[in-house]
């Protein structure tokens, strides 16, 4: 594309989409400039980009940076309310994210993925469903290379699976995916977004440029999600798990159903909960959409035991079924995840103390048996157990620790679960850190 031939481009954010941003810009011709609120000798890359070039701005956001631009490429992480983005809407300044550069340089054909929750599996489902059906499918985003990296490799024969967040779809001007998908709306990231109603209307931004040629799979079972796609072009192809929605993907007499026809039946799919029913089901309607096969759909469900960290499989040990779900840092997450089994419940929870109270936790201790904590938040945790009439609670230092003890308070067919229900940095640098801690604890057992 030669529309950025001489465009003069300021890139807010030097994470790594910001460096495939400015590297990407720069070789199509524009005149670029990257700004980064972290020192100069932080940014890892700012040697790499000057090398080429690229003039960079560390520590500050000048505004004087603004002069003569024509459009920023901003960090979808860095909010509105930066007085130089304040200045750049002033000046009615083009201000996008990185996959709306993405979708300008692609031949490549998009699917986009937006949601509160089930973002990262059902994206993962999509695409191995049809890697499985040699589809052709590039992986971009989050999980995976940075999305413009991905489309300037990408053919026309090729599709690109992408997961959006709020914070993406607000800065998109022209990108349109083929096929999008809405999972569900619950209220999140309101710091960023103000009100439920912005949060709503920047997911919605998914829909706004696809045209009657696109489809749009919705999910029929939330009502705000519903809400926001009435009167939208693409063609609606709903997914429910609660009843039978005609052309689209449903749960009947535990079948997945795709359009009146049987996939496969539910007891063979590996992924646990309902919650993952929903994506499972909104996975289905994307590749079915494209042509996949039940085999290739059969081959993933039976096989795919989730993404790492999120209520992951990992091992049976005499009986005893682990599951490690680090990646829940909420409350919600784990009412989620304990909400996935109905067999006697181990769990393992607590972390950084947020000032939550757990209370809202109690409903969804009804099958579990026991309660291992540690963290920062351990006697709270402990408290709302005891209080929920559970019998076995203990306190313990650390996640070895916590798995060594569930072990030993468990029987034959339990479930124990790492679901921690708070953030990990009191004691991990990451969830991922510590769901690996709590992988090789359970493996230390055998
Ligand atoms: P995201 O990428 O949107 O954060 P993930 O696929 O990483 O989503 O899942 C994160 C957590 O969200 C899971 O561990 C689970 O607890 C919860 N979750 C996943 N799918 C759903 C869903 N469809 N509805 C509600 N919660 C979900």
């Amino acid at each position: 594309i030669d529309g950025y031939q001489n465009k003069q481009v300021l890139i807010l954010g030097l994470a790594k989409s910001g460096l495939a941003a400015a590297k990407l810009v720069k070789s199509l011709g524009a005149k670029v400039v990257v700004n980064d609120q972290k020192p100069y000798d932080e940014n890892d890359a700012a040697q790499e980009l000057e090398a080429i070039g690229i003039k960079v701005v560390c520590g500050h956001h000048p505004l004087e940076l603004l002069d003569g631009v024509d459009v920023i490429i901003k960090n979808p992480g860095i909010p509105y309310s930066n007085p130089l983005l304040q200045e750049a809407l002033k000046r009615k300044l083009s201000i996008i994210t990185e996959v709306e550069l993405a979708y300008q340089v692609s031949e490549a054909p998009f699917i986009g993925i937006t949601g509160s929750n089930g973002k990262t599996t059902t994206t993962t489902l999509i695409y191995k469903m049809l890697e499985e059906d040699r589809k052709n499918p590039l992986i971009a985003g989050n999980i995976g290379t940075v999305a413009c990296e991905v489309a300037q490799e990408a053919k026309s024969e090729n599709i690109i699976v992408t997961e959006l967040s709020s914070f993406q779809l607000m800065g998109i001007e022209t990108f349109k995916p083929k096929i999008s998908l809405f999972l569900n709306l619950f209220e999140a990231h309101l710091d960023y977004h103000g009100t439920k109603e912005e949060y709503a209307q920047a997911k919605a931004n998914i829909f706004k440029n696809q045209t009657q040629d696109d489809f749009a799979v919705v999910n029929m079972d939330d009502a705000e999600v519903r809400k926001v796609s009435e009167g939208i072009a693409a063609q609606i192809v709903p997914f429910s798990v609660k009843e039978e929605v005609k052309d689209g993907a449903y749960l009947l007499n535990n079948q997945l159903y795709f359009c009146n026809e049987a996939v496969m039946n539910v007891k063979d799919v590996v992924l646990p909960g309902k919650h993952n029913l929903e994506n499972i089901l909104a996975a289905i309607a994307v590749v079915k959409l494209l042509g996949c096969s039940n085999e290739a759909i059969y081959r993933v469900l039976t096989t795919f035991a989730g993404v790492k960290h999120r209520v992951q499989y990992v091992t049976t040990i005499n009986k005893r079924k682990f599951y490690n779900d680090s990646k829940a840092t909420n409350i919600l997450a784990t009412t989620v995840a304990l909400s996935a089994f109905t067999q006697p419940t181990i769990l393992l929870a607590g972390g950084l103390d947020r000032g939550n109270e757990f209370d809202e936790l109690k409903p969804s201790l009804e099958h579990v048996k026991a309660v291992i904590t540690f963290g920062e938040t351990a006697p709270k945790i402990e408290r709302v157990a005891k209080e929920a009439g559970i019998q076995v609670v203990k306190r313990v230092d650390n996640v070895k620790q916590a798995v060594i003890e569930a072990y030993d308070c468990s029987e034959e067919d339990d479930v124990v679960l790492l679901s921690p229900a708070c953030a990990s940095w009191d004691q991990f640098k990451t969830f991922e850190e510590r769901g690996d801690m709590f992988i090789k604890s359970v493996h230390k057992l055998k």
